[in-house]
């Protein structure tokens, strides 16, 4: 299944004119190791944790290619800068962001889902791709928010 992945990850770059370095390579290596949702400034600090030579500019262009091509979803969770997850044989969900604590909680109705859709249709418009964050406080956090009258 990996096979796939990179074998269109390099036909998508040379499509696009760009090289398949291995910079690239090591990028979606450790993209597709990942179960969490992480931003690309923490995945080039872990990639050079580990040794590996890659600068921060790849690693924000290949996340954006990864997404082009499906790989990762892309999701504003609380902060300014994007997150990205790896998606490779995951189903789409929304999440929940806590706003006190970052947590993220991932969700999947059927019914929004469904709406969704029909919102679409009915306005003539065709779905690429949606991203849903519903910003709050977890169930952890709501007494110590209340507590600290933090809003
Ligand atoms: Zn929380
Ligand atoms: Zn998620």
């Amino acid at each position: 299944m990996n096979e796939a992945i990179f074998e269109n990850f390099k036909n998508y770059l040379r499509n696009e004119g760009l090289k398949y370095t291995s910079e690239r390579r090591l990028i979606l290596t450790e993209v597709l190791k990942r179960r969490d949702h992480f931003d690309a400034d923490e995945l080039a600090a872990e990639m050079r944790t580990e040794g590996l030579k890659v600068s921060r500019a790849t690693v924000y262009r290949t996340l954006d290619i990864l997404h082009e091509i499906g790989v990762v979803n892309k999701a504003t969770l609380g902060h300014k800068h994007q997150h990205y997850e790896n998606m490779v044989g995951r189903q789409h969900h929304d999440h929940l962001v806590c706003l006190h604590c970052d947590k993220v909680i991932e969700f999947v109705d059927e019914e929004i889902e469904k709406r969704q859709e029909e919102v679409c249709k009915s306005l003539g418009f065709e779905m690429k791709r949606h991203s849903l964050q519903i910003f709050g406080y977890c169930s952890h956090c709501i007494p110590l928010v209340k507590d600290n009258k933090i809003n």
